[in-house]
């Protein structure tokens, strides 16, 4: 018989608790891991990578799509749904293996069943028949059970017409048209893949723009940038019902002004947001504070119950799996007593929307800034003026850089554009070293790079810009 008794017990085995499962073992810890479904949680499963996969065809299909451009021809371009769709799964499947080979390496037991909290470090599991197994103790447990889409009465999903981020991933038939009802990052992906494939896309979304957490000034980039691609957008715009025809739904949509608008599509993709995965583990009965549809933690991911800690999705946004996999290491270093560990520093998290082109940010936008009481200095360099760009043929994007005008500290990073996301951690790294505009003006880019639009974007809150 395995094992029953360890130093942390980590409920989910997503990227927040496998990651701090490994942690775990790496400072000489014994972790068990208890996942119900499989490995590597939402984001190597139905989330990050399979969505990433499906957006690299879209990429390629587009740039075909553009061969005469870079003295290519491509003619009769066509795609087959099931093979991109089976490459996704694919990617998916892999990296799945990839963490349950991580867990044998790193002598970490892992446990297949749901997990339900008993009180005094006790863990009840049963398997997927609902049948009892061997309780667990731990002296720590994490809860990192993650988060599913949220729902809103008359706006369920059915999952043949109206999907849910699960069925958008795995589609068996091309809509010609859809409906994306909210426009943050999931919304906006989905919105991208589709239409860069042909579909009819429109987005509702209540808030008064796209992408509403992103700075102003590249939500309104995006959606200008998105209409011109042959998107529809409805901002301030709330869908109210769906009447279901079988094959086809009718959205009724409340405009700003307060009339209604039917619209009937092909699919729908409820993307309204995530709620935490807070049922049936006796959260409540063992102190968890609830809010929201999520856990309560401080910076530390502590639940104020002792010896009760909580990371991930389930702890609520920003909700990534690079700060799920942060929280992990820091709750168990946090438990282990390791020397200079940080608490959360949500200002230096990376966000990254990896629609066509792409969105990514770190810190705080310029409203936010302001609102905070700084005066600020600003920087902007568009694509357009950048070498490496221009031999791409990515010309559209933008590169904004926030920072106090009075220490010059780093606020916000805000970029618009072709690979964005690949860049974003070079202010990730600036803003966790608390840099200031001195160490990025002396810093020295590669030439030719679409890197040379971060420093020239420094340069122009300074009012040195060198290529504009
Ligand atoms: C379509 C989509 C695209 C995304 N793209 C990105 C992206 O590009 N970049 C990014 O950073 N983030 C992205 N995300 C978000 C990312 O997937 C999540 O932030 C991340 O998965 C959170 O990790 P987690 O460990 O907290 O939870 P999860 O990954 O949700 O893992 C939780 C695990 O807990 C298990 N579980 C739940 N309850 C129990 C229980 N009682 N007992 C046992 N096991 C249980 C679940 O089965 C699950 O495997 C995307 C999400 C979606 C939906």
């Amino acid at each position: 018989m395995r094992e029953t008794s360890f130093d942390i017990a980590v409920i989910g085995g997503g990227p927040g608790g496998y990651v701090a499962a490994i942690r775990a073992a790496q400072l000489g810890l014994k972790p068990v891991v208890i996942e119900r479904e499989q490995l590597g949680g939402i984001c190597l499963n139905w989330g990050c990578i399979p969505t990433k996969a499906l957006l690299r065809t879209a990429e390629l299909y587009h740039l075909m799509g553009r061969a005469s451009e870079f003295g290519l021809a491509a003619d009769n371009l066509r795609y087959d749904l099931a093979r991109i769709v089976e490459r996704s799964r694919k990617a998916a499947a892999r990296l799945s293996d990839g963490v349950a080979y991580l867990m044998q390496k790193n002598k970490i037991t892992v446990v297949d069943g749901t997990a339900g909290l008993q009180g005094q470090g006790r863990i009840a599991v049963t398997d997927r028949d609902g049948q009892p197994l061997p309780e667990i103790e731990a002296k720590h447990i994490i809860v990192a059970t993650g988060a599913r889409a949220r729902t809103s009465p008359g706006l369920e999903p059915d999952g043949k017409v109206v999907w849910t981020y699960k069925e958008a991933m795995v589609p068996r038939s091309f809509p010609k048209s859809l409906l994306v009802v909210g426009s943050g990052a999931i919304g906006i992906e989905f919105a991208s893949l589709y239409r860069t494939l042909g579909a009819e896309v429109t987005v509702v979304e209540i808030l008064d723009r796209m992408l509403p957490s992103e700075d102003t000034e590249i939500s309104s980039l995006a959606h200008k940038a998105f209409a011109k691609q042959g998107m529809t957008i409805h901002t301030r715009t709330a869908v109210e019902h769906f009447a279901h025809h079988g094959d086809s739904v009718t959205a009724t949509l409340r405009r700003p002004d307060g009339l209604a608008e039917e619209l009937t599509v092909d699919r729908v993709i409820l993307a309204i947001g995530i709620t935490g995965n807070v049922e049936g583990l006796g959260l409540k009965q063992q102190g968890f504070e609830i809010a929201k549809g999520h856990i309560v933690v401080d910076t530390w991911c502590r639940t104020g119950a002792p010896g009760l800690y909580a990371i991930g999705d389930v702890v609520g946004p920003p909700w990534l799996a690079h700060k799920a996999s942060h929280e992990g290491v820091l709750s168990v270093e946090k438990i282990a007593g390791v020397e200079g560990v940080h608490p959360l520093d949500k200002t230096a998290i990376p966000a990254c929307t990896y629609c066509s082109p792409q969105v990514a940010s770190v810190g705080l936008t310029e409203e936010a800034a302001r609102a905070a009481g700084r005066t600020v200095k600003i920087g902007r360099f568009p694509y357009q003026a950048n070498g490496k760009a221009i031999a791409l043929s990515e010309t559209e994007g933008l590169i904004k850089t926030i920072f106090d005008a009075e220490t010059g500290e780093l606020l916000g990073a805000h970029m618009f554009g072709a690979e964005v996301t690949e860049l974003i951690q070079g202010f990730a790294i600036a803003k966790s070293l608390e840099t200031t505009e001195a160490e990025l003006i002396s810093a020295i880019f590669p030439h030719p790079t679409l890197s040379e639009t971060m420093h020239e974007s420094v340069l122009d809150a300074y009012g040195r810009a060198l290529h504009i």
